[in-house]
């Protein structure tokens, strides 16, 4: 059964090739990803899905209809969009506030994630004094608690060092166990794909197009089980 038809996409920026005729069929709570080269078209293809870039050819159909009809997608784009005179627990809670959650339900699923990524103690800092890192694990918060069926994550954890990277991993494995949604990850990292992702789409350089597709037997349990017994506190 599939949930996410992405059919002959097609894109150029100024007569140059960038995507030529990606094809992808996605199944609901699956988790994939697309890798490839720097430059090769992956912001470009996830900012189609999300509807933020027109194809020059192709359609996106999530549960057989057009995806930009529909309010399914949280996003997290490559650079981040948080604004700057919110805090951090105030941008992060900003879904909620607008699903029209209480404001003291909010702030305390707010501070209560902060805390699982151990930037409590950053909750009422502003984006602009805190480094490249902490606002990427912001910005994924953030996006994560839209809880919307299709999460898409731009290059999501390139900017964490591999201690941190490694928690954030295993916190997204055991959320994503609870929940059902699917996952489309871009990364250039291939060993990152492989360990989160149920399967990986790899694209080649421009015009790209998808080159190898892999599917990782690895079940969601092992992962947590390699992630786990290399323990500490971020
Ligand atoms: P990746 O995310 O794989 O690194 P991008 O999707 O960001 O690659 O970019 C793919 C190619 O498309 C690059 O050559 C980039 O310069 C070009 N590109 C992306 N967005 C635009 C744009 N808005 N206008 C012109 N060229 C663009
Ligand atoms: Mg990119």
């Amino acid at each position: 059964m599939k949930q996410l038809d992405i059919q002959g996409i097609s894109k150029s920026f100024h007569q140059k090739v960038v995507l030529a005729n990606i094809n992808a069929s996605i199944r609901p709570g699956e988790f994939v990803s697309f890798v490839g080269p720097s430059g090769c078209g992956k912001s470009t293809l996830l900012n189609i899905i999300a509807n933020i870039e027109s194809a020059n050819d192709g359609e996106v159909l999530f549960g057989g209809k057009n995806i930009a009809d529909q309010d399914v997608i949280s996003f997290m784009p490559q650079q981040d969009l948080l604004l700057p005179w919110r805090t951090a627990l105030q941008n992060i809670v900003l879904p909620l506030e607008l699903n029209g959650v209480g404001k003291k339900e909010r702030y305390k699923t707010g501070a209560e994630v902060l805390r699982q990524f151990g930037l409590d103690e950053y909750m009422h800092h502003y984006p602009s004094s805190l480094s490249g890192g902490m606002r990427q694990r912001i910005s994924f918060l953030r996006t994560y608690l839209c809880n919307k069926p299709l999460m898409l994550l731009d290059e999501p954890f390139g900017k964490l060092d591999a201690f941190t990277k490694m928690e954030v991993h295993r916190w997204l494995l055991n959320s994503w166990e609870k929940g059902n949604q699917t996952i489309i990850m871009v990364t250039h990292d291939l060993d990152e794909a492989i360990l989160l992702s149920d399967r990986v789409f790899v694209m080649s350089k421009q015009p790209s197009t998808i080159v190898h597709e892999l599917s990782v037997n690895l079940p969601r349990p092992r992962k947590l089980n390699m992630l786990a017994s290399s323990e500490m506190k971020m």
